[in-house]
């Protein structure tokens, strides 16, 4: 989401002559774009601040104005402590005002006399409204919001306070985006939420549109070749989107994060389901594609999880047999239900136990991607790597490099997969018969 925020930042400042840059060395304005989700973000932002703020001394002292700007969640939930212990800093905007980006700007550099700007309201109702409609493509994948913020409030969780409440763009603004990144040679669209399957947002006739519904849609569209979705809850899985598998253009791969094994520390993280609804969803996703690519998200040393919790996840995990995922380590978060409560898990504890969970996961991605050997799989190619070699994602999502000619980057073509390292496929390119 922060990197598709950043992109949209890029684009509305191109009408003001702004060009985005890769180097902060020479540039007239920085932003740092911030995440908020885990513990050090506040600490993370203030170092780096210290390490940018030379480029803002050099352009001083070269008579230049340059413009420094801490943006998203961090810059949200601190504002005004960013502001007062970063007196250099000239714009703080949190990832609802964004689109406001041109007033901002004008403030700051001194249109109407240079003030600083801190914006930290949530705008939430206009702020895709306020967003350029076009979005400038970078490669053959492309990411598209569809959704924001949340509201479900899990005891851990800072996203209900930094992005606001949950939120859907209308289905057209979304259809017309995929049109124009088709345009620029996009092929994959992943559509992005912080609870994207909550998605719920109006046609042009102002009836209601599902996910599914929406994808449905966006696969009509030619040219788009693969869809996917990001990140879904499991309580707002709805049949529809589970039979969206069927489509071919719908990847089959799902991120449906669990967090926990745990019925006593679902129940204490707020996630409003039970381990048996998760197994039940699985399994109706397996019934309408049985190879389907499962990804989660686990949080291990949450308060009160004992050893008996913590072999619940693990026991999930070997029930469900995971592709890939992502796992953290239980992070207070100033403000959270979670992080006034008892029972707090050492960090040795949690050490062993993201070590532990870890290990296990890398095991089922190896045995994932090694049952993929010797079969032929489509690939897209997404870029070209520094050594030469060719990048591509299977439908599975597994990352793959081979050699071949880089006119094929934005290509889908058939691989034969030969070998995996445990984490990223090996493959040879099927050569087509054109007789
Ligand atoms: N909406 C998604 C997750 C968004 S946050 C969902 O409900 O699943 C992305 C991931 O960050 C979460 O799935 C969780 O695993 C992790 N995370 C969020 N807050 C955290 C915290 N306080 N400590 C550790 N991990 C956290
Ligand atoms: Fe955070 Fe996801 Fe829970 Fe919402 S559903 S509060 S984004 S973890």
């Amino acid at each position: 989401m922060n990197a598709y925020d950043s992109r949209k930042m890029a684009d509305v400042l191109i009408p003001m002559g702004y060009k985005e840059v890769t180097e902060a060395e020479g540039a007239d304005m920085i932003i740092l774009n911030t995440c908020h989700i885990r513990e050090k973000a506040t600490e993370k932002v203030f170092s780096e601040l210290g390490r940018l703020k030379k480029h803002k001394k050099q352009a001083e002292a070269e008579g230049r104005k340059m413009l420094m700007a801490v943006a998203g969640c961090v810059a949200q939930a601190e504002g005004d402590f960013i502001a007062e212990r970063a007196p250099y800093v000239d714009m703080v905007f949190g990832p609802q005002s964004f689109g406001t980006l041109p007033e901002m700007v004008a403030k700051a550099t001194g249109a109407y006399g240079k003030e600083r700007v801190i914006h930290t309201e949530f705008l939430e109702e206009d702020k895709f409204d306020k967003l350029p409609q076009e979005t400038t493509a970078d490669g053959a994948t492309a990411f598209i919001a569809v959704q924001e913020g949340c509201d479900k409030f899990c005891t851990f969780c800072v996203v209900p306070y930094t992005r606001g409440g949950e939120y859907s763009r209308r289905s057209q603004a979304i259809l017309d985006e995929v049109k124009s990144l088709r345009d620029q040679g996009v092929r994959e669209i992943s559509f992005l939420g912080q609870n994207v399957n909550a998605y719920h947002g109006l046609d042009t006739d102002g009836n209601d549109v599902s996910l599914a519904q929406l994808m449905m849609q966006a696969a009509d569209i030619d040219g788009i070749e693969r869809l996917r979705y990001t990140t879904s809850h499991p309580r707002d899985m709805q049949d529809d989107l589970i039979e969206a598998h069927a489509h071919p253009k719908v990847m089959p791969y799902l991120h449906l994060p669990v967090q926990s094994g745990s019925n006593k520390i679902l129940k204490a993280m707020n996630r409003k389901h039970e381990r048996d609804l998760y197994f039940e969803l699985i399994e109706k996703f397996r019934n309408v594609r049985p190879d389907m690519a499962i990804s989660g998200d686990f949080i291990v040393g949450f308060p009160g999880e004992t050893d008996a919790d913590f072999a619940d996840t693990m026991d999930l995990i070997k029930i469900i047999k995971y592709s890939s995922a992502y796992s953290f380590k239980y992070s207070q978060r100033p403000g959270t239900p979670a992080a006034t409560m008892g029972g707090l898990i050492r960090e040795e504890v949690k050490n062993e136990r993201l070590y532990e969970l870890q290990a296990l996961l890398a095991q089922q991605m190896r045995d994932f991607n090694e049952q993929t050997v010797g079969k032929t799989i489509p690939v897209l190619f997404d870029g070209v790597t520094d050594s030469g070699q060719l990048h591509g994602r299977t439908e599975y999502n597994q990352a793959i490099h081979l050699k071949g000619n880089a006119r094929l980057n934005g290509h889908i073509e058939d691989v034969l997969i030969t070998g995996t390292n445990g984490k990223s496929l090996d493959g040879d390119i099927v050569i087509k018969d054109v007789a």
